[in-house]
């Protein structure tokens, strides 16, 4: 890539990178926004999207090979904001074998056994691996808030569950996340924000079209009836969880092509920030090598 369309892709992640939550208004971020690109720049946009997911794939190999970082990717969004198309688009050329995809949906009893990290600690990427989260822990601040019912079911001793129950699990997620950055696991985290117009669209569509049949969930249409507080629950997430240790980007998702471009970018330039290197072998182990090569010519 020149430098200039590095700059330009700079620019834009920029644009929707969250890494000091204190100032954060989602109201100030556009879910129709694609940066001034027009959909007739449609192929253009495609193949800046290929281009990113080449480089994602040549970044990957490095990442597996020196073994050193990993990267945590959180999707967080409202239904039918294309968690699982930008997850199958972004990641269709990295190597099976380095990438785990995590769905949580709501936790079993086992699960509810547990402190809430807990089943997500057990999916959290290992090094040299790429982990992905189709929701998350923050659901905890999220669905649990918008529905109370649903923390009074996880069994927390009552003296616990105060008023400050929310503002203590941004802490605790702060904290983890600056656990795993410290030991050199990246956590980048996606919101895909969509307008209301645009999911009711969506679900339409999956009413209309025979294929698009199985996706619809009445349940889904249930829970849009949460909209504004779910928006103020995104938005006090943000507010309270966006460093420059583990940015949010809150990424436009009205327009599936320009999602799925910035949602590459944001892949890209955290692994480019690692500065990854292929292993160089030291004296000894370059001898070893020669002597294998020896060997085999020796035949
Ligand atoms: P898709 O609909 O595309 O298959 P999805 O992620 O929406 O994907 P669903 O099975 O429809 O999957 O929904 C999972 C549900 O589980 C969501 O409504 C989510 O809010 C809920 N959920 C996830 N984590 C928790 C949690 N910790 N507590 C309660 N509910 C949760
Ligand atoms: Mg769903």
């Amino acid at each position: 890539m020149s430098h200039a369309e590095i700059m330009k892709i700079e620019k834009l992640l920029k644009r929707y990178r969250v890494d000091e939550g204190k100032q954060f208004r989602l109201r100030d971020y556009d879910p129709a926004d694609t940066h001034g690109l027009k959909s007739e720049l449609k192929p253009q946009a495609r193949d800046l999207l290929a281009h990113g997911v080449a480089e994602l794939s040549r970044l990957q190999d490095i990442l597996a090979a020196q073994d050193r970082w990993g990267l945590l990717l959180i999707l967080q969004a409202m239904d039918a904001a294309g968690k699982d198309g930008t997850i199958k688009h972004v990641m269709s050329g990295v190597n099976p074998q380095g990438v785990q995809v995590s769905s949580f949906k709501a936790p079993s009893a086992e699960e509810l056994d547990h402190g809430y990290l807990w089943r997500c600690m057990k999916s959290a990427p290992a090094r040299g691996h790429i982990g992905i989260f189709n929701r998350s822990y923050y659901e905890e601040v999220l669905v649990v808030r918008v529905h109370p019912e649903l923390l009074e079911k996880q069994k927390l001793p009552k003296s616990l569950v105060t008023k400050h129950v929310w503002q203590e699990r941004f802490e605790d997620i702060n904290a983890f996340e600056r656990y795993l950055t410290r030991n050199g696991i990246a956590v980048l985290k996606i919101f895909l924000h969509v307008s209301k117009k645009e999911q009711k669209r969506r679900f339409m569509e999956r009413l209309d079209h025979t294929d698009k049949n199985w996706k619809f969930s009445a349940a889904d249409v249930t829970e849009r009836q949460y909209w504004d507080a779910y928006q103020e629950a995104y938005n006090d997430m943000i507010r309270h969880t966006a460093n420059v240790h583990s940015p949010w980007y809150v990424v436009p998702a009205d327009n599936k092509w320009f999602t799925r471009l910035v949602v590459a970018a944001a892949v890209v330039h955290a692994l480019e920030r690692m500065n990854l290197k292929y292993p160089r072998l030291d004296g000894e182990q370059k001898a070893e090598l020669g002597k294998a090569r020896q060997q085999l010519e020796n035949e």
